[in-house]
């Protein structure tokens, strides 16, 4: 039977990066094997269940590339694939159980049994609760419930072990004697999760529920519910949490706000958004996959490194292509302890991708960026685009992030040049720099072809005959051209500014250093 695997995500707005790792687990096995990877949504929260919630996750998985077969939106054999839409699933599959004699209703109140755990907690034994219906037969029970509707609760069978035989986890085991009889239905209808999830994986014929390691210990009793309902277990595997940067902290969703440190938000104004609109947002961090797409990472970056994030091939590579990573992953390489996340890694591999992306994509890429700067319109002329492509050229590996055309594009796409008061103070106002830029300035006017190969003899020929080293005519050329003194090439850049603009911004600078 081919591998059915599943993500089941809460919709909370945002797909948070340590849920898209467990989420490309699944999605991996299922590609590999030509199996099926669905989505199911856990939306029985009433609170969060709105469909805004769900669409960027949704989003996200489109955006890394990692398709579902079956789910929300696409639909599939064995929907709904919302939890919200199973609720008569539920009841089905709780009334099987008390017909079978395997569930029975339990009229306790809260009071009573918080005295019971009060009694047990003073005579220091564990407390699980078994209710007074416990031993009622089958039958009786089946009346009970339906003249009085109530709690439902599971009967777990005693003096045995529940075996979780886990992919990740090796053989995990549990005195079924230290779990209670859970929920299964609560007194107004509703299923508890733990239950529910079982009818789902069942109704869904999962094959491998591939999850956070957090949902080891409810396995125990999701096991019996298996064994009780007649259904075949599915396989199980347990992902070890993803840490916080170098901290043995687990990367919550809680607290995950306090990634949106100063120094990102100042990155996320450098691209265009305003502390509004990063306001109006709680998923612009970068615990959530959002955040890589507005800054800019190549998709296939971030899903090279979340199937590293505690998967290694051979102990050695970081740069996986997904091919690749589709055909070698296997669960028994997952690592049993957590992994820990390290943004930094993923702006290498980042950087990685993008050398080698084609320039053209390169520049669709960009596009967006300086869209939303307003530094080119909605459409742009094909001589437009032949600038961007020569500074997308020009700038060569240092564009890691679509983004980082801002910084090295801005200056050859403004009208104006705006001038880095630092650089001026630095570059310009140094004794001598003006009358570089005066002298030089004919020979740029002459210069015969205005191409990076020739601007970069004209330099060194006019620094040899005046008697000054590169260096001291570079640094002025630059600022007074492009206003500040970090960017590409300094050849590249005046070709890609074209003498025009070049004599006008250095007439410019000279009037504005000497004033
Ligand atoms: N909605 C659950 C979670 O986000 C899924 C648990 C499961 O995979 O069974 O943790």
């Amino acid at each position: 039977m081919s591998i059915r695997a599943r993500f089941a995500p809460s919709p909370t707005g945002y797909l948070h990066i340590g849920g898209v790792r467990t989420a490309l687990f699944n999605w991996l096995l299922a590609r590999q094997t030509g199996g099926q990877f669905i989505l199911r949504i856990d939306d029985t929260d009433n609170e969060r269940n709105r469909s805004e919630a769900l669409q960027p996750i949704l989003d996200g998985f489109r955006w890394l590339g990692l398709t579902w077969d079956e789910g929300p939106e696409v639909g599939g054999p064995y929907g709904p694939y919302y939890q919200s839409q199973r609720g008569d699933r539920y009841h089905a599959a709780a009334m099987k159980l008390l017909e079978t004699g395997h569930a029975y209703p339990d009229y306790l109140t809260r009071e009573q049994l918080d005295a019971e755990k009060k009694a047990a907690d003073a005579a220091k034994v564990a407390y699980v609760h078994r209710g007074p219906h416990r031993d009622t037969p089958a039958d009786e029970c089946v009346r009970l419930f339906q003249d009085k509707p109530t709690t439902l609760r599971f009967k777990m069978p005693l003096a045995q072990e529940s075996v979780v035989a886990d992919l990740i986890c090796g053989e995990c085991r549990q005195r079924t004697d230290l779990l209670g009889d859970p929920v299964i239905l609560r007194a107004d209808g509703r299923a508890l999760y733990n239950f529910a999830t079982v009818v789902d994986d069942i109704d869904l014929k999962i094959t491998h529920v591939i999850r956070a390691r957090e949902h080891l210990p409810n396995t125990y009793s999701q096991v019996q519910f298996y064994l009780a309902l007649g259904a075949p277990l599915p396989q199980f595997a347990h992902v070890p949490v993803v840490n916080e940067p170098n901290s043995k902290k687990k990367l919550s969703k809680r607290d995950m706000a306090k990634f949106l440190t100063a120094e990102i938000r100042q990155k996320l104004k450098t691209i265009g958004w305003t502390d509004a609109e990063i306001d109006s947002r709680d998923d612009l961090n970068p615990a959530t996959v959002a955040y890589y797409r507005e800054m800019g990472y190549l998709p296939a970056a971030v899903v090279n490194y979340l199937g590293r994030l505690g998967w290694s091939m051979d102990d050695h590579s970081e740069y996986i292509p997904l091919p690749q990573m589709i055909e070698r992953f296997t669960l028994d390489r997952v690592n049993d302890s957590p992994a820990s996340f390290d943004p930094n890694k993923l702006y290498w591999l980042a950087g990685e991708y993008m050398k080698l992306l084609p320039i053209p994509e390169k520049v669709d890429g960009c596009l967006p960026f300086l869209r939303r700067a307003g530094l080119i319109g909605e459409t742009i002329t094909d001589a437009e685009r032949a600038k961007i492509e020569a500074i997308v050229v020009a700038a060569g590996d240092r564009i890691k992030l679509f983004s980082d055309i801002l910084p090295y594009g801005a200056t050859f796409l403004r009208p104006e040049v705006i001038y880095e008061t630092k650089a001026v103070e630095k570059r310009l106002k140094k004794p001598g720099a003006l009358d570089i830029l005066r002298n030089f300035l004919p020979a740029l006017e002459a210069c015969e072809s205005f191409d990076a190969p020739a601007l970069d003899k004209l330099l060194h020929d006019f620094a040899t005959n005046n008697g000054l080293k590169p260096g001291d005519m570079v640094h002025p050329v630059r600022v007074a051209t492009t206003g500040v003194e970090v960017g590409v090439g300094l050849f590249d850049a005046l070709a890609i500014l074209g003498r025009e603009t070049v004599v006008r911004r250095i007439h410019q600078a000279i009037a504005l250093a000497s004033a």
